[in-house]
């Protein structure tokens, strides 16, 4: 199972991806994930990926459609994947086609996490990330164990670069400008599903596998 998440920076598709990974046994292929990995590790992708994420930019195409394309080829995405952050842009959407279709292959699904940019601006806010790992918790919903230190490998959370307020107010517009119009584009393709991203947490994994299927 091919599946596309959609949905505005913090309406909480990276959550629901590696639940679904989870559930179905597929890899979790998040882009913003990729990138901040080699920030991390200060290679040549991480720094010139670094100066559009910290101004709320997309990283140009060319630095990133090749990078999914080579990794949804690989043994492990045999039975499927999930990708989450990906495309971002009707461009990338059309190369990540082309190549599935060279491979006789295509989409199966695209869900849309809907949230309302008001609920979006609140949520970034109480978000944090490990500054090891780059586990992601949120202080209201989604809260570590012990507050500020990551459960998954004890380091320190913090609020990252690109959810401080301005950024993410940048990152709206840059959702609504180049990928929101990805919603029609997979509405036409016939592999849109939607569900509703304000309500609890795991209510909105639950709808997701209903529409899914099990
Ligand atoms: P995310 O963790 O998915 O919110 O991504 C964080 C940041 O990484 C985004 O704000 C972009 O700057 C960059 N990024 C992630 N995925 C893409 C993509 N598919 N195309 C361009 N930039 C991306």
């Amino acid at each position: 199972m091919k599946i596309i998440m959609l949905g505005a920076p913090g309406a909480g598709k990276g959550t629901q991806a590696k639940k679904i990974a989870q559930k179905y046994g597929i890899p979790h292929i998040s882009t913003g994930d990729i990138f901040r990995a080699n920030i991390k590790n200060n290679t040549e992708l991480g720094k010139k990926a670094k100066t559009y994420m910290d101004k709320g930019l997309l990283v140009p195409d060319e630095l990133t459609v090749d990078l999914v394309i080579d990794r949804v080829g690989q043994e492990d995405c045999k039975n499927g994947y999930i990708l989450d952050g990906f495309p971002r842009t009707i461009p990338q959407a059309e190369s990540l086609d082309a190549a599935l279709e060279k491979m006789g292959e295509k989409v199966d699904f695209a869900v849309n996490v809907e949230v309302p940019d008001e609920n979006i601006v609140n949520r970034m806010s109480g978000r944090r990330a490990c500054v090891g790992c780059g586990a992601t918790y949120h202080i209201k919903y989604n809260a570590p164990k012990t507050e500020g230190i990551c459960d998954v490998c004890g380091e320190k959370l913090i609020l990252r670069d690109d959810d401080q307020p301005e950024t993410v107010l940048k990152r709206l517009g840059v959702y609504h400008d180049q990928t929101q119009p990805l919603i029609d584009y997979y509405a036409k393709a016939g592999v849109l599903k939607e569900v509703d991203g304000t309500v609890d947490m795991e209510d909105v994994f639950q709808a997701i596998v209903s529409v899914l299927g099990e």
